[in-house]
């Protein structure tokens, strides 16, 4: 599927590009959630990372470790969160793999807070949680 990121890729649409090799690009978030906001982009169009083939993924997670260092050395920021929306469930809004790498800074504004459920889940829901992932593996 054509998104925004494959123009991006080919030099259709411009972008503030920091990296590239033959697989990999990554560019700056257009957004800025924080100063530095980075986004790590496979060039083949995977749509997720559910549609990701591993060798790709491990292509793709070697510059986002890269990068991540990169970003710290350069804002020196409090911390860096690094998330990637899958699916518009998850709120993913390009349909193109990618990772957000987001330096974070104090009364940066940003919010990724998830509810603490340990107290309501029973013993057996763990093991068949666990279960249940091992046996899609
Ligand atoms: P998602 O919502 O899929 O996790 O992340 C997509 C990201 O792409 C968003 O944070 C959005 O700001 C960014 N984005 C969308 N359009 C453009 C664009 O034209 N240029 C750049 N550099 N980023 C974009």
């Amino acid at each position: 599927m054509q998104t925004v990121f494959s123009k991006i890729i080919a030099r259709e649409v411009p972008a503030h590009i920091v990296y590239e090799d033959d697989d990999v690009i990554a560019f700056l978030d257009i957004i800025q959630a924080t100063k530095g906001h980075t986004l790590v982009c496979l060039k083949e169009p995977f749509v997720d990372m559910m549609d990701t083939p591993d060798e790709k993924a491990a292509r793709l997670f070697k510059v986002v470790n890269r990068l991540t260092k990169a970003v710290d050395q350069a804002f020196k920021p409090e911390g860096i969160t690094v998330i990637s929306n899958n699916r518009a469930g998850a709120g993913q809004t390009v349909f193109h793999v990618h990772i957000h790498i987001i330096p974070r800074y104090e009364t940066d504004g940003v919010t990724i807070k998830v509810k603490n459920h340990v107290h309501e889940t029973d013993p057996d829901a763990y093991h068949k949680r666990a279960e249940a992932i091992r046996k899609a593996l």
